[in-house]
């Protein structure tokens, strides 16, 4: 794939065109409204100047996988008009600086860091948006829920008043068999639609996080309500994706 790196604002303003036209036709072969599909871009390893331009192109809320490169970018552009969400897996002493500077947190995987995030949030005084994230390539991974435990952890998570359930995120496999991409993203719709089942109130609004530049169209026309989408709107990342998957190899 092939995503020319943004450079001023207009050059932000035709990427961020072009992909909320795609948006539109994908949510469109569904049988979808545009407006049920949010597009968070994600700007990590972009540096400040340029996330500056895109802010500008009217990127109000963007999406870092790395708490610390949020905080760094977050303590930069304190006097732009701009919130954050993290999206990538948390160590639990570092849920301080999400309660921080964000506004969401697209990677919650397990109680425990539930537990150390709704501590922070109770002191702070204050709630967050949080996504459940969800194994659903089979692939080995220390971190994130099995399938077979998100009803469980649905259930525990309404013990913490702080943090309001979203829905579901995940990662598909890296491939470029769509057949196998898609059924991850059905997966996790299925596992959200289940959960609704057992209890309407469950999953929250019942959102689904998923799709990324490479497949961001499958996973709308699979239901997803947020995009999490970079190189297409930022330009081609030349860091391996490695180091920000600590699951994936390179
Ligand atoms: C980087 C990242 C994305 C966006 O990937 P692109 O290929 O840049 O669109 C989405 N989700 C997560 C968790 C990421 O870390």
């Amino acid at each position: 794939m092939d995503y020319p790196t943004a450079l001023s604002v207009e050059d932000f303003t035709r990427n961020l065109a072009r992909v909320r036209a795609r948006i539109d036709e994908a949510a469109g072969r569904a049988g979808r409204g545009a407006d049920e599909v949010r597009l968070l871009p994600v700007s990590k390893t972009v540096p400040e100047d340029r996330v500056r331009l895109a802010i500008e192109a009217g990127c109000h809320r963007l999406g870092e996988n790395k708490v610390q490169e949020a905080v760094r970018k977050h303590d930069a552009l304190l006097e732009t008009d701009v919130s954050w969400s993290i999206i990538g897996h948390l160590q639990r002493n570092k849920a301080r600086d999400v309660v921080a500077i964000a506004q969401e947190f697209h990677a919650l995987d397990s109680l425990r860091l539930a537990e150390a995030l709704d501590r922070r949030l109770q002191a702070a005084g204050r709630g967050l948006d949080v996504y459940v994230q969800v194994n659903t390539s089979g692939e080995e991974s220390k971190y994130v829920l099995h399938p077979d435990d998100v009803l469980d952890t649905l259930a525990r998570l309404a013990a913490f008043d702080s943090l309001r359930v979203q829905g579901l995120m995940t990662l598909a496999v890296f491939t470029p068999d769509t057949t196998r991409v898609r059924s991850c993203f059905r997966l996790l719709r299925d596992l959200r639609d289940r959960a609704r089942d057992v209890d309407p109130g469950l999953v929250g609004p019942g959102g689904l996080s998923m799709g990324m530049s490479g497949d961001y169209e499958a996973a709308i026309e699979e239901g997803a309500t947020v995009v999490r989408v970079g190189q297409a709107i930022f330009g081609e990342r030349s860091t391996p994706d490695s180091h920000y998957w600590p699951t994936h190899e390179a």
